[in-house]
């Protein structure tokens, strides 16, 4: 799809709670459009709500963008500081005549929703004081009353537009619900605070965003939005609206689903091109031969809306597992390393000796790697190699089979203390059978419930080396033998 220059997409999360999967999945679609278009992504917090908004969300917002690998262009803009821009809008509407004051109370607005739904109507502001005349208005003020800034919604307009992922798209004015109020309560010789419609149409044009995409959950503001556009003459972006995630139920992914925000995931020990990987897969089908597992980057080489499903997109927790064991099978030792060493030293671990050795610490993560599917099995699976383990019952029985003590005494009284490589350890183990009369497979089982107390583990030559090198391995087989 050719798209005119410069494309300018961007991200408007609210800081009133944290970086949530769903606003993730909007930076990964905005992201990676405007990666294929060479165009800027842009990021607008739009801290309006004075009471919800937290600089520690937007914090973690950002933190989270950040570690998911979704740079942004320039400074984020903050949209409270923007606020005379806005009011300007506002004044500009009420001189053209596309807006008026409303002086309708709170109660007679419960009192007229109360009506409708009594009358099974749908709610709607029933545009009570659309026509005031001078003096009516007069009277309100003079009653002391405070007025909302409503924009007119013609019932017999028809807005329509094509977007992006979902085609040709209409809605009837008379859908919308009324006039719209675009700014609170206030009394009537000021304009009090602006509310969303009105700021996200100011501000995207302010900031001549070229595309706006996001949740389909905004499609009815986008209706309204195209009516201020043409109100305040500006031109309208384009459109594309997102499938929203749902959960396994095929319901919107909300708060009650648990796990939803993006610091969830990072804590359980999914990977930031993990969980990239899989919120691009969730709404967008990836060309032919492509396969499931890419890098943003390979994503943003052929991302394009033809290939974004309409469809709600299900939360599999299967594939992501998948996806994030794929990342960790191919991540280098180094860089698995980097990412393990937090957790190790959570636990007091790899501080100091030679655990603490990177050296070391690389060829464990060369072991481990390929068993990990959350980061979370790098520390389960390296707990044996950092503390000395209880023997489960099953080792317990294999120490107790016939030979199998003979063939580690034989075994330890060969163990020199220099170093010990594949080969020395195969001839060792050979010469240990042979010594004690025991096949091949009754040593490699006995070491490897004397070195790991369990019956399961990773290779076991490696195993075996990697104890050796901390001294770790003839203090296992005296414990085991005791
Ligand atoms: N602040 C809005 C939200 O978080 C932005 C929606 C938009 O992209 O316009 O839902």
């Amino acid at each position: 799809m050719a798209v005119a220059a410069p494309v300018r997409v961007r991200l408007a999360p609210s800081p009133t709670g944290t970086l949530h999967i769903g606003t993730a999945r909007t930076a990964v679609f905005n992201w990676l459009f405007a990666r294929r278009q060479g165009g800027q992504f842009l990021l607008r917090i739009e801290d309006t709500d004075r009471e919800r908004s937290k600089p520690e969300f937007t914090a973690d917002i950002l933190d989270g963008l950040a570690w998911l690998g979704l740079d942004w262009d320039g400074d984020p803009v903050i949209q409270s500081e923007r606020v005379e821009a806005h009011r300007h809008a506002i004044a500009q509407l009420l001189a053209s005549g596309h807006a008026y004051r409303c002086f309708a109370t709170e109660e007679e607005l419960t009192a007229m929703r109360e009506d409708q739904a009594a009358r099974n109507l749908p709610p709607r502001y029933d545009n009570r004081h659309r026509d005031l005349s001078p003096e009516q208005e007069q009277a309100f003020i003079a009653e002391g009353r405070q007025a909302t800034v409503r924009f007119r919604i013609d019932d017999a307009a028809t807005i329509a537009w094509t977007d992006l992922v979902r085609g040709e798209m209409r809605w009837a004015g008379s859908d919308l619900g009324g006039d719209m109020v675009i700014a609170r309560r206030a009394p009537a010789d000021r304009i009090g605070d602006p509310l969303y419609n009105l700021v996200v149409v100011v501000d995207d044009a302010a900031m001549a965003i070229s595309h706006v995409i996001r949740g389909e959950d905004h499609i009815a503001n986008t209706a309204k939005q195209l009516l201020l556009y043409e109100a305040l003459g500006k031109p309208a972006p384009l459109f594309a609206h997102t499938p929203l995630i749902l959960n396994q139920e095929g319901r919107k992914l909300s708060k009650r689903d648990g796990v939803t925000s993006v610091a969830d995931f990072r804590r359980m020990g999914y990977v930031a091109e993990a969980l990239t990987n899989y919120m691009t897969l969730l709404g967008w089908s990836p060309p032919e031969g492509m396969g499931e597992r890419f890098s943003l980057q390979e994503a943003a080489a052929v991302f394009d809306f033809e290939r974004v499903n309409r469809a709600g997109a299900r939360f599999d927790w299967d594939k992501l597992d998948w996806l994030n064991g794929q990342v960790l099978h191919g991540l280098p030792a180094a860089s698995l390393r980097q990412r393990l060493l937090p957790l190790w030293q959570e636990r007091g671990w790899a501080g100091e000796g030679p655990g603490a050795d990177p050296a070391w610490q690389d060829d464990l993560c060369t072991l481990l790697g390929p068993s990990l599917t959350r980061l979370g099995d790098g520390v389960e699976h390296a707990t044996p190699f950092f503390s000395r383990p209880s023997i489960d019952e099953g080792a317990r029985q294999q120490l107790d089979q016939a030979g199998a003590r003979e063939v580690l005494a034989a075994l330890l009284e060969r163990l020199e203390d220099g170093p010990l490589d594949g080969d020395s350890a195969q001839a060792l183990l050979s010469a240990a059978a042979g010594a004690a009369g025991v096949k091949k497979g009754v040593v490699m089982k006995s070491l490897r419930a004397a070195l790991l107390g369990s019956l399961q583990g990773p290779d076991l030559i490696t195993t075996w080396l990697l104890l050796h090198r901390c001294a770790e391995d003839r203090p296992r087989l005296q414990a085991a033998l005791a």
